[in-house]
């Protein structure tokens, strides 16, 4: 396996499929979720480690996003990973950098109006990503659901030449959705979080509501929206860290 620090190291052959798994690192099971899923479908496959300072407004939660390359190379070879693509951020965002894609529609609610300027740090840099590496598919996760649908309006409406998998979400046995972030929870905080899975499992928001209600958590938002399908969809602060979780409301139970 390759680990490239910067856009020049990566070289990637120009015949096969090459298939992209954007992260953030901090790997799990739910990212390896998605190299499964990869693996089988492209000749190359690439996973880039960039915590894009760019989607966070929040600038204590990005000094808090775990950053452990060497376990994350270990977790990404063991998932059958060509290349790691791990830039820093000079080489992403060099001085002078003043382009920016800012996605409307699909990116507006939930996530978007609670985190400002979120959406336009993905589409820019998954934008990137892509010009950088050219897959000719990319793996994304439904755990962030908004996420997907935002990636896929941008394909559509930019006419971009990769074709966008999704993967649904891993959880563990309790129910909680896999993130990066849980390793913040304190074991209370933990236990605390398990009402965001239990909330979506009435897969109503009035009931939603009250489930987080009862737990002590009051969300940033509890929504269902059209997200690649009607979804329910939960943002909350459990302690300091802010979790989100959603379910599909047609299809799968
Ligand atoms: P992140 O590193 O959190 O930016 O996530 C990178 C990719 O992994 C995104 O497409 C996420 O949706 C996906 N992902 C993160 N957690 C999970 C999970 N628990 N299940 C499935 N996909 C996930």
């Amino acid at each position: 396996m390759i680990v490239a620090r910067s856009i020049g190291e990566l070289a990637l052959p120009r015949h096969g499929v090459i298939g992209l798994v954007p992260t953030m690192g901090a790997l799990h099971e739910g990212h390896a979720a998605l190299f499964d899923a990869a693996r089988p479908d492209c000749d190359v496959l690439v996973a880039s480690v960039f915590v894009n300072p760019a989607q966070f407004a929040d600038t204590a939660d990005l000094a808090a996003y775990p950053q452990v390359l060497d376990a994350d190379t270990a977790i990404a070879e063991e998932h059958g990973v060509d290349v790691i693509f791990a830039p820093s951020a000079a080489e992403m965002y060099p001085q002078g950098f003043a382009t920016w894609v800012v996605p409307e529609g699909i990116a507006e609610g939930l996530e978007g109006a609670h985190r400002p300027g979120h959406f336009r740090g993905v589409a820019t840099v998954c934008l990137k990503l892509f010009n950088v590496v050219r897959p000719q598919r990319a793996w994304f996760g439904r755990k962030d659901a908004q996420q997907v649908a935002v990636i896929k309006q941008i394909v559509r409406d930019l006419n971009l030449d990769v074709e966008i998998r999704v993967v649904e979400t891993i959880r563990d046995p309790d129910g909680l959705a896999l993130s990066s972030r849980n390793a913040r929870l304190s074991p209370g905080e933990r236990a605390q979080a398990l009402a965001i899975p239990r909330a979506l499992a009435t897969r109503d928001a009035a009931d939603a509501r009250d489930v987080l209600a009862e737990a002590g958590i009051t969300p940033d938002y509890v929504e269902v929206a059209d997200l690649d399908g009607p979804t329910l969809a939960v943002a909350a602060y459990v302690g300091d860290t802010r979790l989100i979780d959603n379910v599909r409301l047609e299809g799968d139970s």
